[in-house]
């Protein structure tokens, strides 16, 4: 037996917590090419098909691209700051992709546990993430790589699986997963389940971090980063990529002290004051990424910085992204090619 959700009663569900005031965040299809995470206007319109690649990825709802971390106004000699309000009301995120949701505990890594950043654990505590299993995957997946999966629940506080009926199997990680639930399943027979194959095989994240480890100096970090344009795409659609820079946007009366995203691949992001720039160019800036990915964070927190979602590779204008990048590697090295079964 398994714990069962129908489309219909999911619907109903979810207008429930639309009614009662709660913020749902589902993909949405803007457009037969584009789909979206965003706030949900009405629970029909959330995707629940058998793969979805929205454009951006969850970790904006929990790390906002813009967010001001105080106010500030000045009175005479007198600066007084506002903190901003750690006040964040529950919401839920329906439909993630698992491959999304994984990438929150590796953000828990840098914003809840090395240096607690209030809004983030705030918005962390106040967020339920309900993932569906890709039932499907497309040709830039490669998650199984990662020690990941279709139905991984990294990240996941309860999982929709779909049945062979149309019906989903709900899985719960968390008590908070298993709250919104409560009471809103059934109990129905067991049956076959829709859960992509293994989509890369014979290749391993263990392998990446080697060459990582072994070839910081390798002349094919100059041929991967040939086509690419510095835009920022790799970066911005990565559910793990979590750069920043502050700024103070305001002037002496007042204004406030935002945090904005930014990427490793912007070529401003490393110039000094002085003029000197230690990643002058975009071969250092693409190693930069990959490095820091899978051999710097795994050093430093245990774990690589990357879900294999493929979202880089998918969105970059030039077709890069790690999973490109890591097939010219091999082609490079003469070592096997993570090449999708897609
Ligand atoms: S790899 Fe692609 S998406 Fe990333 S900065 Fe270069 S061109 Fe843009
Ligand atoms: S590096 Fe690319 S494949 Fe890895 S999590 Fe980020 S967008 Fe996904």
């Amino acid at each position: 037996m398994s714990d069962t959700i129908t489309v219909e009663a999911l619907h109903r569900l979810v207008a429930g917590w639309l009614g009662e005031g709660r913020a749902v965040i589902g993909p949405v299809n803007l457009s037969p090419k584009i789909c979206r995470y965003r706030p949900l206007s009405n629970p029909e319109e959330v995707v629940l098909g058998p793969f979805i690649r929205p454009r951006n990825s969850v970790k904006e709802f929990f790390f906002p691209q813009h967010e001001e971390l105080f106010r500030y106004r000045t009175t005479g000699q007198t600066i007084q700051l506002e903190e901003a309000s750690t006040d964040i009301p529950p919401f839920v995120v329906l439909a993630a992709r698992p491959c999304d949701a994984a990438a929150l505990p590796m953000l828990d890594h840098v914003f809840a546990e090395e240096d607690p950043d209030p809004t983030y654990i705030a918005r962390r505590n106040a967020g339920v993430v309900v993932t569906l299993a890709c039932a499907e995957h497309d040709r830039d997946c490669f998650c199984t790589v990662m020690h990941f999966g279709p139905d991984s629940e990294a990240g996941s506080d309860a999982m929709l699986v779909t049945r062979s009926d149309g019906a989903f199997e709900v899985r719960s990680f968390t008590e908070k997963g298993a709250a919104l639930f409560a009471g809103q399943t059934e109990s129905r027979e067991a049956m076959p389940l829709k859960i992509a194959d293994k989509m890369v095989e014979g290749y391993t994240v263990e392998q990446i971090r080697e060459f990582m480890e072994n070839n910081f100096e390798h002349p094919v970090w100059e041929t991967v980063s040939a086509p690419c344009l510095g835009c920022g795409a790799c970066a911005y659609t990565c559910p793990t990529c979590h750069c920043f820079d502050i700024v103070d946007e305001g002037n002496a009366a007042g204004g406030a002290r935002v945090r904005n995203w930014d990427s490793c691949q912007f070529c401003m992001f490393t110039a000094h004051a002085s003029g000197h720039n230690p990643r002058s160019t975009q071969p250092n800036r693409q190693r930069q990424r990959l490095q820091h990915k899978f051999r710097m964070f795994p050093d430093k927190f245990g774990t690589s910085l990357c879900t294999g979602c493929g979202n880089c590779t998918h969105n970059c204008p030039v077709g890069l992204g790690v999973l490109t990048s890591l097939r010219e590697i091999s082609r490079a090295t003469g070592t096997q090619s993570p090449e999708n079964k897609t």
